[in-house]
């Protein structure tokens, strides 16, 4: 695996694949990586020849500061895994490569970014998008992989790939998890044990919902959504930003089930906030 600390050396590299003809795939991360961001290198590689990742905590994302400061960062086992798992080269851009002095752009996606997590990390999203395009369009793959576990992210990461015809096909990964269904997250690691066992509330309570709703009864939404908090809150969640059931592709709420859905929540436990979401469907029930 190569790796490279400037994006002059990803070039070079992804020169000679397209020299050879090979296709190749752009796995975007944060680093402190688990078998989620591996599972991610795994599917770039069922579509391309060649994988590269991208390790950059994006400041630009973090409202909080003390979120930044706080985020995991393991770049030694990081690399490790990432060789072990087959990818053929990484590169860790510093802040100043990507946000040069002067940088004054944002990229902003409307209407997608105002809702759930857009109201709760105000300017995430733009961050997000910011890095997200600059990545795409300095390194240009044919594919770029992201996770399910991030729906809004994954619905605004389309839309901007469409809105500015990058050329880059979005490839979405269902989400992976632990055994006792927690979403995989670089943010469990800052769990307790004793919050990392009542976590598991957040999937079950989701579940839960979806079990009820996909099984057609005429139980409100409403009242489905309320009781999905409640268990969270007696489960040790301390607050509940927003629990609810959207169109999957709009991320507008719904008060009856309807078309492609998607039960999504993110919530906090002891000082970790998590996100999770499931697909809803009225018919067969499957994750
Ligand atoms: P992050 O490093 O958390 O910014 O995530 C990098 C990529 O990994 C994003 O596309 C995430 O959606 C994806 N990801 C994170 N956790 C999981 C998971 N449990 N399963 C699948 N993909 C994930």
């Amino acid at each position: 695996m190569q790796i490279f600390r400037e994006l002059s050396g990803l070039d070079r590299l992804s020169a000679t694949w397209c020299a050879n003809e090979e296709q190749f795939s752009l796995v975007p991360t944060m680093g402190s990586l688990h078998d989620g961001h591996l599972a991610l290198i795994a599917e770039g590689k069922r579509h391309a020849a060649r994988v590269a990742a991208t390790i950059f905590v994006n400041p630009l994302q973090f409202n909080d500061k003390a979120d930044l400061d706080r985020y995991p960062r393991d770049e030694e086992a990081d690399l490790a895994r990432l060789e072990a798992a087959g990818c053929d080269a990484v590169w860790l851009p510093s802040v100043e490569e990507i946000y040069p002095s002067g940088f004054a752009t944002t990229v902003s996606v409307r209407g997608l970014s105002d809702r759930w997590e857009g109201e709760f990390r105000p300017g995430h999203f733009d961050g997000m998008a910011t890095v997200v395009a600059k990545l795409l369009i300095s390194t240009l793959p044919n594919f770029a992989i992201f996770g399910e576990k991030d729906w809004q992210q994954l619905a605004i990461v389309r839309r901007l790939e469409r809105d500015l015809d990058i050329g880059v096909d979005i490839i979405g990964l269902a989400t992976i998890r632990q055994d006792d269904g927690l979403a995989m997250s670089s943010r469990n690691s800052l769990l307790s044990n004793e919050e990392r066992r009542a976590a598991v509330a957040l999937p079950q309570a989701l579940e839960e919902a979806r079990a009820a709703i996909g099984s057609g009864d005429h139980i409100l939404v409403s009242t489905l959504l309320a009781v999905a908090r409640a268990k969270l809150a007696k489960a040790g969640f301390t607050k509940v930003d927003y629990l609810a059931l959207v169109d999957a592709n709009t991320l507008e709420p719904l008060d009856h089930a309807k078309g492609e859905m998607r039960l999504i929540a993110a919530a906090t436990i002891g000082g970790t906030r998590l996100i999770d979401n499931l697909r809803v469907e009225t018919d067969t029930v499957s994750r």
